[in-house]
């Protein structure tokens, strides 16, 4: 088989096979000289997909290059197994999955068909109708199962005699799924101490970073807001109105429009304005809504540091405002958390135990510090 084709697919059943063929053993990729660069390479794949959900398309330029790619595939594997995580596995099957959709969808028809055979689908070409293929319905259904959209159906699909028409471009989207179940499964592997001696310093740091942000992820899910990670002018704003101060219609929409960005539900945006003592609920709704987007219109997005500061909104700059390049609050308040994830990451790298994340595993904060102190809003009728 060409290589270059394994290179762009390293995930074919005959690429295990071929690596073999030229000689290459688990040993040499984990402690041969000679694959250093593969091993950045993999290292690189791994931390790509994880970190971005995009693998870089393939350079694929000279003989070094292709190998390279192909042998980068197998190490990215080892460096996801010693994280022994499944849902970082499962974030590395669907870059894989989406890298190798995009390059699928550059060749022709019957390169697909080839490739699908290799998976051991019934397919066959249909370029006589309408330059489709025609999927079976048992392989159709097994790979469509997942996609919620209506569209999908199979009820809906030109079907006959069992046999599904498709575009090309839902076949490939369909490969993918393939490729997905291809790439994820097993995955992460029992891995052996040799391998975890050599990547399981940057597995642990990948996996770190994997669960920081899947923590960010969750505490905007449940709607949880750190108003510690707040820039100066929303706390100023927010602190104003939990006094039981009046906001001007400037200042309300600002704090409104930040709150909603960063997560928070309008029912406690609403419960936060109810201490005004112009609160007045159903223009506060009206207004909310409004600025949200949830009436249907436009979804505002909080003003800029400028016109902040052109409205008398900017208390003053801390360290981090004065930087040249802050000119949003959502900016401060994005770096910010990035930055307590970074601390977090270190803290438990250094595995003080006290740093402010999980101590259960359950991804809730512990610390009184990430909670802001009593600073968190939302997610339980705040305000
Ligand atoms: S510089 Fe920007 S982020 Fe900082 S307080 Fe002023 S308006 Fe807010």
């Amino acid at each position: 088989m060409d290589v270059r084709t394994l290179a762009r697919y390293p995930f074919l059943p005959d690429a295990p096979g071929v690596v073999r063929e030229m000689g290459v053993s688990v040993e040499d990729l984990i402690r041969s000289m000679a694959y250093e660069r593969v091993r950045a390479r993999g290292v690189e794949r791994a931390a790509a997909a994880v970190r971005n959900g995009v693998i870089p398309p393939p350079a694929l330029s000279g003989e070094e290059e292709v190998f390279a790619e192909l042998l980068s595939y197998p190490v990215a594997r080892m460096v996801v197994s010693c994280t022994g995580d499944r849902a970082l596995a499962r974030r590395f099957s669907v870059a894989e999955a989406q890298r190798a959709s995009m390059l699928l969808a550059e060749e022709d028809t019957g390169f697909l068909l080839w490739f699908a055979g290799r998976f051991g689908l019934e397919c066959r070409d249909a370029s006589g109708s309408r330059g489709e293929v025609e999927v079976f319905f048992t392989d159709y259904l097994r790979y469509t199962v997942r996609l919620r959209s209506s569209d999908w159906k199979l009820v809906n699909q030109p079907l006959k005699r069992g046999w599904v028409s498709l575009e090309k471009a839902r076949f490939v989207r369909l490969l993918e799924n393939v490729v997905l179940d291809a790439v994820g499964r097993d995955l992460p592997l029992p891995v052996g101490e040799d391998v975890v001696e050599v990547f399981g310093a940057v597995a642990g740091s990948i996996l770190g970073e994997f669960q920081s942000r899947r923590m960010e992820a969750e505490d905007l899910r449940t709607g949880r807001v750190s108003v510690r990670l707040f820039p100066p002018c929303m706390k100023q704003m927010l602190a104003r109105v939990q006094n039981g101060e009046n906001l001007s219609h400037n200042a309300r929409f600002a704090l409104t429009a930040f709150l909603h960005a960063v997560g928070m539900s309008n029912e406690d945006i609403l419960a936060l304005f109810s201490s005004s003592p112009d609160f007045a609920e159903s223009i506060a709704r009206y207004q909310i809504e409004h600025i949200t987007g949830a009436s249907g219109g436009t979804e505002y997005s909080p003003p800029s540091c400028g016109s902040l500061k052109t409205l008398g909104l900017c208390p003053g700059e801390d360290r981090l405002c004065s930087m040249e390049w802050m000119n949003h609050p959502l900016t401060y308040y994005r770096t910010k958390t990035r930055d307590v994830s970074r601390k977090r990451r270190e803290a438990r790298k250094a595995g003080s135990g006290g740093d402010g994340g999980s101590k259960d595993g359950s991804g809730k904060d512990g610390s009184a510090e990430d909670r802001g102190g009593g600073g968190e809003i939302g997610g339980g009728g705040g305000g």
